[in-house]
Parts: C-alpha cells; sequence; structure tokens
C-alpha cells in the first residue's frame, strides 16, 4: 500500500463515515484499519443476550443520506445488536466501503515524525502503514473492562465479559449462573439469562435507575411515519441537548407531592425510554426537583419487587437519578421475583476471590458454572491509551494523559498533530445520542482537513493553552449538573483502577458544543496552530 492521505481506525459509526467523507467527498487516499473481523464496532463485540440499544431506532442510525435512511426498514421501536450490526454492514455495502478496509487488523502503536509531516501505524504482526492524518474512531465503549479479583485463575467454570461475548452459543440452560454489575448491560442480560438458568445471583455493588422501555415491534405505519417526518427528526436532534429527537419539556417541577407533577411522571413512565429524563426541565439541574425523579422510581421498584429486602437493596441509591447513566429496561425488576433469581449486595463486601466452582463473599461460598462480567468499559480514553501513541518530541499520549486527558474539543491533543478523536473526551460523545454526536464530529473533521489541504498547509494541533482552557469549560459544565453529585461512576473514570478521577465528557449539550466548534472553524481554527 502507498503511502496514504489518511489513515481511519475502527469500523463502527465514526470510522464507516468517516472513510467515506474524506474518501468520496474529499477524494483522498485512505484506508481503514479493524481490529475485529467485520463492520459493526462495539456491536460486534456486544453480542450477549438482551444487547440492544436506548435509543429509539429512528435516530440511532446516519442522517447524513436521506436515500439510505429511508431504504433501511428497522423492525422494533430500540434496534438489538444484531439489527444495529446488520444496519451497519447494510451501510458499508452502499457506499462501497468494504475495498478500502482491512479487518482483523488491531493498531499496536503510531508514531508521528516531524520531518515528513507523517504517521506511521504499525499493526499486531508488525505490518507499517504512513499517512498524514489519522483519524481514531476507537470507540468511547469499545475497551472492556475486566475487575480483577483474586484466585480467579482457580475457577473451572466459564468467565465471560458482555463486551467481549464469544460468536459461539452460549447455553445456560440447568446451570448456576453469576452476573456481576448491574450497570444498564447488567440490566439488559439478567433478565434474558434468568428465563432459562437453574439459578441466577446477581452481584450488586452499586443499584442503578431504570426506566422501562417497552419496546415494541414497528409497524410500517410508523416506519413511514419516520421516514416522512425525516427533516423534522434531524433538526430536533441536531438542535438539543442529547441528540434525541424530541423536543424537551420548558417546564420546570414546581412542589414536591404535587398531583400535576406525578401525572406527568406516571405518563413519561408508561410511554417508556429516555424521555422520560426530559419530562420536565430541571431533573438534571435542581436538586430538589431531581428528588422528585428519584423518589418516583423507588416506588415504582419498591411496587415492583415482592421481597422488601431485595426491592430496598435494588433501590438503596447513595445518588440522585442522572448522575450516572440511566438505563432502560424490559422486567428488569421483576425478574427479581422469580424464584431461581437472588441478588447479592456486594455494596459493603465486594467479592473476596474466586475458587474452583464459584466465588467467596464475605466467607460464603456462590457455587456457580459460569460468571457474566457486565463491567463495562474502560470509557472514552481507555481505547486510545491501548496504543501506544507517539507524539511530536517523543511524547507518549499515556504520559501526557496521566492526570487528566488534556485536549481541545475532544478533538486534538496537544503534540499531536494532524490527529484527530472521534468522540473524544472533552466532547459530548457518551451523553448524547452518539450517531449525532458522530456526525458533527465527522463533518467538522473532513471540513477541516479539507481546508487545510486548500490553504495547502501542512498541518493543525491544538495549542496547549487553549487544551487547558477547554478543560476548565468541561469542569465548568460538570458542575452545574446532577454528574458530580456521586463520587463514583464510569464518566469520572473511579470504575477502572488507576484511572484518574475527573469528569471526561462535555455537558454542557450537544447544540452548544455544536455552536463552539463551527465558531472556532470559522474564526480561522481559534486555539489550533496550523502550520
Ligand atoms: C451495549 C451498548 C449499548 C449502547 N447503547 C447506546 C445507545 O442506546 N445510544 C447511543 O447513542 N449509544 C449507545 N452505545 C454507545 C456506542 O458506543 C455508540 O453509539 C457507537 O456505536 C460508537 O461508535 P464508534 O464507531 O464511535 O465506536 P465503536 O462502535 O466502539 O467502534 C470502535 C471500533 O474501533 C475498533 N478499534 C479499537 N481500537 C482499535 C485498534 N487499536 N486497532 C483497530 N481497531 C480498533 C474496535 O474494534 C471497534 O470496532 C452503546 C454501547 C454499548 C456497548
Amino acid at each position: 500500500m502507498a503511502t496514504l492521505d489518511a489513515i481511519i481506525i475502527g469500523a463502527g459509526f465514526s470510522g464507516l463515515y468517516q472513510l467515506y467523507t474524506l474518501r468520496d467527498q474529499l477524494n483522498l487516499n485512505c484506508h481503514l484499519f479493524e481490529a475485529a473481523d467485520e463492520v459493526g464496532g462495539t456491536w460486534h463485540w456486544n453480542q450477549y443476550p438482551g444487547a440492544r440499544c436506548d435509543t429509539e431506532s429512528q435516530a440511532y442510525c446516519y442522517y447524513f443520506n436521506k436515500k439510505i435512511y429511508n431504504e433501511w426498514n428497522w423492525t422494533e421501536r430500540y434496534p438489538s445488536q444484531q439489527e444495529v450490526k446488520d444496519y451497519l454492514k447494510f451501510v458499508a455495502k452502499k457506499l462501497n466501503l468494504f475495498r478500502s478496509i482491512s479487518f482483523s487488523s488491531n493498531v499496536k502503536e503510531m508514531k508521528y515524525f516531524d520531518k515528513t509531516n507523517k504517521w506511521k501505524i504499525q499493526l499486531d504482526g508488525g505490518n507499517t502503514f504512513d499517512a498524514r492524518f489519522v483519524i481514531m474512531a476507537t470507540g468511547c465503549l469499545s475497551s472492556e473492562n475486566l475487575p480483577i479479583i483474586a484466585n480467579q485463575e482457580k475457577f473451572k467454570g466459564k468467565i465471560l465479559h458482555t463486551g467481549r461475548w464469544p460468536k459461539e452459543n452460549i447455553k445456560f440452560n440447568d446451570l448456576d449462573v453469576g452476573v456481576v454489575g448491574t450497570g444498564s448491560t447488567g440490566i439488559q442480560v439478567i433478565p434474558e439469562i434468568a428465563k432459562t438458568v437453574k439459578s441466577l445471583t446477581v452481584f450488586q455493588r452499586t443499584p442503578n435507575y431504570s426506566i422501562p422501555a417497552r419496546n415494541q415491534k414497528l409497524n410500517s405505519k410508523k416506519l413511514n411515519l419516520h421516514k416522512n417526518n425525516f427533516e423534522y427528526l434531524k433538526n430536533v436532534s441536531i438542535n438539543n441537548r442529547h441528540g434525541h429527537p424530541w423536543k424537551h419539556s420548558n417546564t420546570p417541577i414546581h412542589q414536591v407531592g404535587s398531583v400535576k407533577d406525578s401525572m406527568v411522571l406516571n405518563k413519561a413512565w408508561e410511554h417508556g425510554g429516555l424521555s422520560f429524563r426530559d419530562s420536565f426541565s430541571n431533573i438534571n439541574y435542581d436538586e430538589c426537583a431531581n428528588s422528585v425523579v428519584s423518589n418516583f422510581i423507588i416506588n415504582k421498584i419498591q411496587e415492583t419487587v415482592n421481597d422488601p429486602v431485595t426491592a430496598n437493596d435494588l433501590s438503596d441509591f447513595d445518588y440522585p437519578f442522572g448522575a450516572k447513566r440511566p438505563a432502560l429496561d424490559t422486567h428488569y425488576f421483576e425478574t427479581f421475583n422469580q424464584e431461581n433469581v437472588k441478588l447479592i449486595s456486594i455494596k459493603k463486601t465486594p467479592i473476596d476471590s474466586f475458587n474452583h466452582n464459584g466465588v467467596l463473599v464475605n466467607s460464603i461460598h456462590y457455587p456457580l458454572d459460569i460468571v457474566v462480567f457486565a463491567t463495562g468499559f474502560d470509557a472514552i480514553t481507555g481505547s486510545l491509551l491501548k496504543i501506544n501513541i507517539i507524539g511530536k518530541k517523543g511524547k507518549n499520549l499515556k504520559s501526557e494523559w496521566k492526570k487528566e486527558p488534556i485536549n481541545l474539543l475532544g478533538l486534538q491533543i496537544p503534540n499531536f498533530p494532524n490527529l484527530f478523536t472521534i468522540t473524544g473526551p472533552g466532547s459530548p460523545s457518551v451523553l448524547t445520542n452518539m450517531p449525532r454526536a458522530i456526525e458533527q464530529h465527522v463533518d467538522w473533521v473532513t471540513m477541516c482537513i479539507s481546508k487545510l489541504i486548500n490553504m495547502k498547509k501542512n498541518k493543525i494541533e491544538a495549542s496547549h493553552s487553549a487544551a487547558l482552557a477547554w478543560l476548565d469549560e468541561v469542569k465548568l459544565e460538570s458542575e452545574r449538573t446532577m454528574f458530580l453529585k456521586t463520587s463514583n461512576s464510569w464518566y469520572l473514570g473511579t470504575n477502572v483502577k488507576g484511572k484518574p478521577k475527573g469528569f471526561i465528557p462535555y455537558s454542557g449539550g450537544l447544540d452548544k458544543y455544536t455552536n463552539i466548534c463551527n465558531a472556532i472553524a470559522q474564526n480561522g481554527y481559534k486555539g489550533f496552530i496550523i502550520s
């Protein structure tokens, strides 16, 4: 392969769209490297039972091409993992992207050479490729987080992680299964596994607020409605905080216990889905308003779960609703009414160790055939830091980000010229419906590269002072929200041992962030150094 103009890493939503814009809109010589053996990104790896999107299907897709939007027919309100993967395969085929992708190609190392203004990319196995631009489309939630528990190697059963689910069909029938973790993934996988196991033991460190998804099949009337309203859905999504296709309420919750407020909440609960958190304007900002909603959910859990001890453990929150990623579920709380399912709180007494046929908690032995870790990801920075990335003057990304992931707009890092991070730290990313955040980033990067080429400039990089100022902005925004009302969340990085603690994404909203990015570009890329 000759020297390339651009290399893209990752074949999920971000990488596929970035390949298309650079190759087919800017006519650059591009190639994409992907560690997996097919397209799909995180939807390739997360094929655990019950894996499903929490964004509704009419919005969990690309909006950049209306024809493609109209040609694809979603079958359910929330697409399953398999359907998202099929959709991405369909798009890649439509846009003829496969010829520019190498699969089973894990990027191990990347080094920038000042003299030639080129990046050298090295794959596992040693092959190297040079390019002027590199776009990291490596994903916010693609680096799985495996807890370290003593004596794991002694366990004779199977250990699985939801984020690296094997392709083989895992049978749970008549087995004793343990699930560790009750975040969004645990909440999806637990009701599915509970259907066939002999026994299911759920180990819960932190309870999670969850809203009913109320998934359903989409009929042709609904599908056509989405297609006919494409422009409207697009317009609403890109002009709000979360990138979802509904307008947020402008009405605040006023009074604790108000009959009118609880009617609105009940209606949103019955409708299901993430729009529940937007049913009032102040849920995410005002502690008193938030407590109304948090208590509303606690009451729902207590009403649903029969055993009072289990109900209390499932609703024993030490943080408000929305401080962590809100989950959607299908009969999650109801699952704990099954006789074969039990909840073990490991809040005060974590899992001590494995032994050959189970785990020990507080000296009690739980016999298990399979342990499923639903323990999430080393989010946002994890997959970037897995690669040995060396920038200008031998600067190593791992050292540069030792204290915090210094960046400008979540798009570029000082001393790493012509390197772009799609939905990088410091951008709205995981706080949004991600295809909207991804399209916004890819379009910005494409425009930036196009301008650089037209101006006959060699490179662009974030200035150190602008990056520091941006980090201050990210911190300031987070202080206005509920996100800091917990000391533990993957948004803060505390789920990964040794990771610096700090709120990573930009929480000012996708609409506000897009305006900032556009203003900077129109202002000659203020804060970036172009040479
Ligand atoms: C279970 C689950 C549910 C989710 N639900 C939602 C939802 O409801 N709504 C929403 O908006 N988002 C959701 N997300 C977030 C999801 O990550 C994004 O929506 C979106 O898929 C991100 O796309 P991406 O292309 O940026 O990254 P990814 O899909 O993560 O793709 C990154 C790709 O890069 C590859 N890669 C990484 N490192 C390397 C390397 N060194 N060399 C080569 N290849 C590499 C990976 O193999 C992967 O294929 C969910 C994520 C998960 C895991």
